[in-house]
């Protein structure tokens, strides 16, 4: 069987590592940048997308990589704490949870993939613009000639799986009427800068008023000589609702935050000279019907790009590529394996993709400022611990990150089945 996959962002490798694991050898990944750079800033892998990196047997090398995780709290601009909660293994899960730089990540798992699969497995400079379907299955994959320019070329493949991220041309092909990704009118500036470690280095640590909001967290463990280390950072500001106010300005928001500060966290010090990667507006997609044609699929940011609350859209594309990667082993016929991994994953999706864009478990900071914009001496005065504990656990579990989930054996064992026969089958008899 053959497999086109485009995009090598984090979920477009590993589903190719996945392929390959569970015995599928042609696979091929087409990514449209020349050269693949460290962009981005700081990603977290939930202990739920180690377990299934650990099945490939990367949990160690990305473990290395990065930091691990093991409180997350929200606090208001004051300081005061709304919800702390641990993390990862102090959870109570197998698995940790790690954050680090997206760019060290995708460099890993394309390394990786060179190395298993071959130099030729993937391929950059290779821009996919669409595809056709063929007549008695089978796509016609579509594209662009090399640097943008020259003539179109065209791959056939049993399948393409849609990885090419939040403004996909697979998606587009398959919805053309969907138009651009949907704005909440936020603005998002994150970088990556070196600070001191604080609240016992393994920490992330949320605050907000309302309007700003703030996000750091660690991407490294021990700090170097200088005693410092790299600390991934994002302020966002959310639209003002008034119409013709102006946007943010790029140096708006270090000044907006400065003042805040929880325990031994100084937002101001820790901000002071750090450069912005980049300012964005925050995007995200509707949830879609569906995600399976025939031999056509969608994974990753391109199936379920969300507001990003909950530090999610990495780990729920690793889950995506596992998915995907069991069911196409576990089924002789494309068609019938994209529509179970459909089924086995558009519908939490779905879901989630609401829940992100009504805050996710960050809703507690919202509640916090409608109920005491001037702060509170007990939490539980303003939000009943109940109800804190249930935006919280709500959230894991439509996550799949809650423990019970993360401790359970993976679903996506990936296993060939024996000729002529589905895994499934297998394991019935
Ligand atoms: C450059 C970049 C920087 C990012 N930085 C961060 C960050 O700092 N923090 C964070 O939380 N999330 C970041 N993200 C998003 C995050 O990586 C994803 O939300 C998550 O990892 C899910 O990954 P994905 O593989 O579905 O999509 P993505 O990571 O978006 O990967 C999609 C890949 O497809 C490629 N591509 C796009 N169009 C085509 C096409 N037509 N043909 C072939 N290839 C195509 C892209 O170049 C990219 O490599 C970033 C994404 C990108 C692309």
């Amino acid at each position: 069987m053959k497999i086109v996959i485009a995009g090598a962002g984090i979920g477009g490798l590993v589903a190719a590592l996945s392929l390959h694991a569970a015995g599928l050898r042609d696979v091929r990944v087409l990514e449209a940048v020349p050269r693949i750079l460290p962009f981005g800033a700081g990603v977290n892998v939930q202990p739920v997308a180690v377990r299934e990196l650990a099945a490939l047997g990367l949990a160690e090398s990305v473990r290395g990589a990065g930091a691990e995780v093991t409180a997350l709290s929200y606090h208001n601009d004051l300081g005061q704490r709304i919800w702390h909660e641990p993390r990862g293994r102090a959870s109570g899960c197998v698995w940790p949870q790690l954050a680090l730089h997206r760019g060290v990540l995708q460099s890993l798992l394309a390394d990786t993939v060179r190395d298993r699969l071959g130099p030729d497995a993937l391929s950059t400079d290779a821009r996919v613009t669409g595809f056709t379907p063929l007549d008695g299955g089978g796509v016609e994959v579509l594209l662009a000639g090399p640097a943008g320019d020259g003539p179109e070329t065209r791959i056939r493949a049993d399948v393409l799986a849609g990885a090419d991220g939040l403004r996909s041309a697979v998606r587009r092909t398959l919805y053309p009427e969907e138009g651009a990704p949907r704005s909440n009118g936020t603005t998002v500036w994150r970088g990556v800068h070196r600070s001191t470690p604080f609240q016992g280095g393994r920490s992330m640590v949320v605050m907000g008023d309302g309007h700003w909001k703030a996000v750091v967290y660690p991407l490294a463990e021990r700090p170097d000589g200088d005693g410092l280390v790299p600390v991934n950072w994002a302020v966002s500001r959310a639209a003002t609702g008034e119409p013709g106010a102006p946007t943010a300005s790029g140096d708006a928001f270090p000044a907006a935050v400065s003042g805040w500060r929880c325990g031994d966290l100084r937002l101001g010090a820790l901000l002071a000279g750090a450069q912005a990667a980049g300012s964005f507006p925050m995007l995200d997609r509707d949830p879609l019907p569906r995600w399976s044609f025939g031999a056509v699929t969608l994974l990753g940011d391109a199936a379920h790009a969300m507001a990003p609350m909950g530090s999610n859209a990495t780990t729920q594309a690793v889950l995506d590529a596992r998915s995907l990667a069991h069911h196409l082993a576990a089924h002789g016929d494309p068609a019938r394996a994209l529509a179970a991994y459909d089924r086995d994953r558009r519908p939490p999706m779905n879901r989630l993709q609401l829940l992100n864009r009504a805050q996710g478990p960050e809703l507690v900071i919202d509640l916090a400022r409608e109920r005491a914009p001037h702060g509170f001496r007990r939490v539980e005065d303003v939000i009943p611990a109940a109800r804190l504990a249930d935006v919280a656990e709500s959230y894991a579990r439509a996550a799949g990150l809650d423990a019970a989930s993360v401790n359970a054996p993976s679903p996506y064992g990936c296993h060939r089945p024996p000729p002529g026969r589905s895994v499934e089958a297998a394991h019935e008899s």
